[in-house]
């Protein structure tokens, strides 16, 4: 299997299907790293609460959150569930990028591998949070690498027996390191991961069963 051509038919097959579905929904960059923090072990729709009570306090941005207390964030929070842990790391997070920079904004422009280093030293930015916040939130040319995206490229035979970091990280150069792009071909991957390439596969139905290993495995007599 070609990767980056592979790469690209899927990206049409899902595209073709499901359009632009103008991933990540939010008002500002900041607004997209608290959601990131948010969304960690839990579903985006109990992070919706959450959001929608800080919006409702002014609490959307990095000076006005590092100013808030704990007490308030965490009961602002409450629906994304691990309240205390996240309120530690959004005051942590929003306290030393304001307190350093300003604002998000002159983080960014400090170039991605500077924000790499800077966002990856920092408790609780993963991998997962810290891909969305330079693809979301600084519009850097990256990859969001999540369980949906393992699983399915696993299953579809793009990753074999393990998963090959090099290979995911060309992915931005397959997509000519198209901002948008990017943005949508995760989107698309979390689509079709709820859609059919869920924990129990809908391979029948699926619109990429044509080319992916699992379902040719298990269709073999
Ligand atoms: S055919 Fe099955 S395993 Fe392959 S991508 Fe679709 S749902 Fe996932």
């Amino acid at each position: 299997m070609n990767f980056p051509s592979e790469i690209l038919n899927i990206e049409h097959v899902l595209f073709s299907q499901y359009g632009d579905l103008k991933w990540w929904p939010a008002k500002t960059p900041d607004e997209v790293l608290i959601g990131a923090i948010l969304t960690q072990n839990t579903t985006w729709k109990n992070v919706e609460k959450a959001i929608d009570n800080l919006a409702s306090e002014n609490l959307l941005d990095l000076g006005s959150l590092s100013n808030a207390s704990r007490e308030k964030i965490s009961t602002l929070i409450k629906s994304s569930g691990f309240y205390n842990q996240k309120t530690e790391r959004l005051l942590g997070i929003s306290r030393k990028i304001y307190s350093e920079f300003g604002s998000l904004h002159n983080l960014s422009r400090q170039g991605m591998q500077f924000c790499i280093d800077y966002l990856g030293q920092m408790k609780g930015i993963g991998r997962e949070t810290m891909d969305s916040i330079l693809l979301y939130a600084m519009d850097f040319p990256r990859f969001v690498i999540d369980k949906y995206t393992i699983r399915f490229m696993t299953r579809y035979g793009l990753l074999q027996d393990h998963i090959d970091i090099e290979k995911l990280e060309s992915i931005p150069d397959i997509l000519n390191h198209d901002i948008w792009r990017l943005k949508n071909f995760h989107a698309l991957i979390v689509e079709l991961s709820k859609n059919f390439c869920r924990s129990e596969p809908l391979c029948k139905n699926c619109i990429l069963n044509k080319n992916c290993k699992y379902y040719k495995d298990k269709s073999v007599p």
